[in-house]
C-alpha cells in the first residue's frame, strides 16, 4: 500500500510517498508541485524516525525525590495531570496553568491546543515556539500589508523575477529542493543576491554576496533605499496609489549615504552601490527574508525596512516580484494562525476583538465573556514560570524548550521551579527528562492532519503506518484532559477537528472554511486566501500598504573588551531544530556542535582547526571543536543550535513588537579550551 504524504520536518513540506505498514519506505512523489519528487537527506531518511529504541510507549511519572521514572496507565497519568492543573488553578486562578505549543504541530492540534487553553482551562497563558521563528516577519507583514502569509505567492514565482534578494536565508542548505528555483532563475538570466554574515551553499549560487555585521540588515536596507531615491528609481505612481507613509520613510533614509552604511554594516560602499544599481535597473525584484534578518531585537523593524524597499520599487503585488518571508518550521504558517499564540483566536483573529471573541465562542459553545484576554509571549511566559505572578504548572506539546529557548540555562531553572511540568513527546527529549509526567504521543506517519507550508498552501499528511500500542495522539490527550476539567466537547478525529477549525476561522484573516480534506487531496494542496495576494489591494481597510519609517538601533549587545566577537547561530543540513527527531535517525550524521571561525581570528587566538574552543557570553559557556573557515567574517563566530549548549549562550533581549528573542547575535569571547 502506498500513501501520499509530506515530510515530517521543514516548512517546504515536500510531498513524498510511503510504502509499508510497519516500517515505511520513502519514495518520490513527482506530481506534487512544490518539490517534484526531490527531497533533502532529512526527507529521504525520515523513515528512520521509526524503530528508535528511544521511542516512548507508555505514560511515565517521575518521583522528584529519587528521580526514578515509573510507568502508569493512561487514566492514571491523565488523572494526575488534571489534579495538578486543578491544584495550580485553585492556588493561583485560571492563569496558574500554562500551555506551550509548537510550530511543528498540525493545524488540528494547534487549534485544539488553543481551544483547550481558552475554553476548557480558561487560561490566558498560552504561546508556542513559533514565536521564536517567524514572529518578526509576521508582525511586520500585519503592520505593512494588514495580513501575514509568509509567501504571498507560490515559491516557484522565484523563477520569474529578475533579481532575487535573499536576506538572512541559507535556503540551499535548509531546504535544498527549493534551491532548484535559484538555478532555474539564473539559467533564465536572473540574478541572485545573498546577504548573510557567512558564505553558505546559498552564496555559492549567488551573483552578488554581501556579508554584513550580524544585526545590521536594517541599516543596509535603509542605505539601499537612500540610493534608490537618489537614482530616481522609486515608483512614485505606485507609492501614491497603493501605499501610505512614503514621505516619512523618504525623510528617514535621507542621511544614510553609502559610506555611513559601510561604517555600520561593514559592507563596502561600492557593494551597496552595486546592489542599488542592480535593483534600480531591474523590472522585477523579489526580496525574501528569513531568520538571519528576523531573529533580532530589531527583527520586525528590519523586515519593515526590506518591505519598504520592495514597496518603493513598486514590486509588491506584481507577479514575479514583491516581498516574502521564508518560514522555517514545518507548520510555521498554520501554527501561527489558529490560536496557540498568546494574543490570537483561530483564523488569525485577535483575542481582544469583541466580534472575534463572539464568533469563536459561538463555535466552542461557551460565552465570549468566559474567554481570557491576551497572555504572555513565549519567552515572557517561560521567564514567569514558578514566580509569584506566574503559572506553577505547564503542559508542553511539540516543543523541546531546554534546547531551543534563548538563555536556556535560566529557562531550564524556571521549568524546574514548576510544581507540575507535563510533556507530550515521542522520545525522552531534554525537556521531557525534567518533566513530572511524560505522555507518549503519535508522530508524523502514524497520524493524519493538515500543515500549511511556507506558501500558505494547506497540505494533508496522511496516516500511513500503525502506531505502537500504548501511544495516543495529541488530540486524544487534549480531549482526555478537557473531559476531566470542563464540559466543553473536543473532537479527536482530525477531519472533524479540521471542519470545526474551518467554522472557527470563517470570516477571519486566515479563513479555512472552504478547505476540505477532499479538496486538498484533489488539488495538490489549497492556498488559503488564494494563490497570489495583494495584486490589486492590501488587507488594510483602505486597501493600501503601510510604510513605516524605521531606525537602525544596533544589537542589544555590542562587542566589548570582555566579549569581543559576535556570536551567531543557525542550522546544518543533516539536523532539524532541537534535533529531538533527527539526532535519533541513524542515517543522518550527528557530529555534534562546532564553532566556526575565520583563520584571522583563529590565528590571533592560537586556535587550530579541530582543536577544542570555549565560547562564552554573559549567560553561559560551551565547548566544541573549532572549524576554521574563510567563509565567515573575522569578527564573528557561528555555532549550530541543534545540540544542547548553543542556546545557553544566546540573548533573551526581545523585539518590542514581535517579542522575538535576539537569537542571531550576541557578544561573545572565544578562547582555546
Ligand atoms: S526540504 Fe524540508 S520538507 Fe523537504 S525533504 Fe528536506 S526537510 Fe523535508
Amino acid at each position: 500500500m502506498t500513501t501520499e504524504t509530506h515530510c515530517p520536518y521543514c516548512s517546504l513540506q515536500c510531498g513524498m510517498r510511503l510504502t509499508g505498514r510497519r516500517t515505511p519506505e520513502v519514495a518520490a512523489w513527482e506530481e506534487f508541485p512544490v518539490n517534484r519528487g526531490a527531497l533533502c537527506r532529512k526527507g529521504w531518511s525520515a523513515a528512520g524516525l521509526y524503530g528508535s529504541r528511544d521511542r516512548l510507549t507508555t505514560p511515565l511519572v517521575r518521583d522528584r525525590a529519587t528521580g526514578e521514572w515509573s510507568a502508569v496507565s493512561w487514566d492514571d497519568a491523565l488523572d494526575r495531570v488534571a489534579a495538578g492543573i486543578r491544584g495550580a488553578q485553585d492556588a493561583r486562578g485560571p492563569d496558574g496553568v500554562a500551555v506551550f505549543g509548537g510550530g511543528g504541530l498540525t493545524n488540528e492540534k494547534a487549534y485544539s491546543l488553543g481551544k483547550l487553553a481558552r475554553a476548557a482551562l480558561r487560561t490566558s497563558q498560552i504561546d508556542y515556539n513559533g514565536r521564536w521563528c517567524m514572529s518578526s516577519a509576521a508582525s511586520a507583514g500585519i503592520r505593512a500589508f494588514g495580513l501575514d502569509r509568509g509567501l504571498p505567492f507560490p515559491l516557484a514565482d522565484v523563477e520569474e523575477t529578475d533579481v532575487l534578494v535573499l536576506v538572512g536565508s541559507n535556503l540551499a542548505e535548509t531546504m535544498p529542493p527549493a534551491a532548484r528555483h535559484l538555478d532555474r532563475l539564473r539559467e533564465l538570466g536572473g540574478r541572485v543576491v545573498v546577504i548573510d554574515p557567512r558564505r553558505t551553499p546559498t552564496s555559492d549560487r549567488a551573483d552578488l554576496v554581501l556579508q554584513p555585521v550580524p544585526g545590521t540588515d536594517l541599516a543596509l536596507a535603509v542605505g539601499l533605499l537612500h540610493l534608490l531615491v537618489a537614482r530616481g528609481a522609486v515608483d512614485e505612481d505606485y507609492l501614491a496609489d497603493r501605499t501610505t507613509g512614503w514621505s516619512q520613510v523618504k525623510e528617514s533614509v535621507a542621511a544614510w549615504w553609502p559610506e555611513r552604511v559601510e561604517r555600520v554594516t561593514g559592507v563596502p560602499a561600492a557593494e551597496v552601490r552595486e546592489l542599488a544599481a542592480l535593483l534600480a535597473d531591474s523590472p522585477r525584484v523579489m526580496v525574501l527574508t528569513a531568520r538571519g534578518a528576523e531573529q533580532h531585537a530589531t527583527g520586525s523593524d528590519t523586515v519593515l525596512a526590506w518591505i519598504n524597499v520592495a514597496l518603493a520599487l513598486g514590486m509588491v503585488g506584481r507577479r514575479g516580484a514583491g516581498y516574502g518571508c521564508l518560514t522555517g518550521q514545518g507548520n510555521g504558517q498554520g501554527g501561527r494562525e489558529h490560536g496557540q499564540k498568546a494574543d490570537q483566536l483561530p483564523g488569525y483573529r485577535r483575542i481582544d476583538d469583541p466580534a472575534a471573541r463572539a464568533h469563536v465562542a459561538g463555535v466552542w459553545g461557551v460565552g465570549p465573556e468566559t474567554l481570557p484576554g491576551p497572555g504572555r509571549s513565549a519567552y515572557e511566559l517561560l521567564d514567569a514560570l514558578g514566580t509569584d505572578d506566574g503559572p506553577s504548572a505547564m503542559l508542553v506539546f511539540g516543543s523541546n524548550i531546554v534546547v531551543s529557548a534563548p538563555n536556556a540555562t535560566h529557562v531550564t531553572r524556571r521549568l524546574e521551579s514548576l510544581d507540575l511540568l507535563v510533556v507530550c513527546d515521542v522520545v525522552m527529549s531534554e525537556t521531557a527528562a525534567i518533566a513530572d509526567v511524560v505522555l507518549p504521543v503519535t508522530q508524523w506517519a502514524e497520524e493524519t492532519g493538515t500543515m500549511t507550508n511556507l506558501e500558505g498552501r494547506v497540505v494533508l499528511r496522511q496516516r500511513a503506518i500503525t502506531p505502537p500500542s500504548g501511544v495516543r495522539s495529541d488530540l486524544d490527550v487534549i480531549s482526555g484532559l478537557a473531559s476531566r476539567l470542563s464540559t466543553v466537547p473536543f473532537a479527536t478525529d482530525p477531519e472533524e477537528v479540521f471542519a470545526e477549525l474551518g467554522r472557527a476561522s470563517a470570516g477571519g484573516p486566515a479563513d479555512y472554511s472552504a478547505i476540505t480534506y477532499d479538496r486538498i487531496r484533489d488539488e495538490g494542496g489549497v492556498f488559503w486566501g488564494g494563490e497570489r495576494l495583494f495584486g490589486s489591494s492590501f488587507a488594510h481597510p483602505d486597501g493600501r500598504a503601510r510604510m513605516h519609517a524605521v531606525e537602525h538601533r544596533g544589537t542589544a549587545e555590542q562587542p566589548c573588551a570582555d566579549y569581543p566577537v559576535h556570536l551567531t547561530t543557525g542550522r546544518v543540513l543533516a539536523q532539524y531544530q532541537s534535533g529531538a527527531q533527527t539526532r535519533r535517525v541513524r542515517a543522518l550524521p550527528d557530529d555534534g556542535a562546532f564553532v566556526e571561525l575565520h583563520p584571522l581570528l583563529a590565528g590571533r587566538l592560537g586556535i587550530a582547526d579541530g582543536s577544542s574552543v570555549r565560547v562564552s557570553t554573559r549567560r553561559g559557556t560551551m565547548t566544541a571543536p573549532a572549524r576554521v573557515v574563510t567563509t565567515i567574517r573575522p569578527d564573528t563566530v557561528f555555532v549550530p543550535f541543534h545540540w544542547v549548549g548553543a542556546n545557553r549562550l544566546t540573548n533573551d533581549a526581545l523585539d518590542p513588537a514581535s517579542k522575538m528573542p535576539e537569537f542571531k547575535v550576541c557578544a561573545a569571547s572565544v578562547v582555546a579550551a
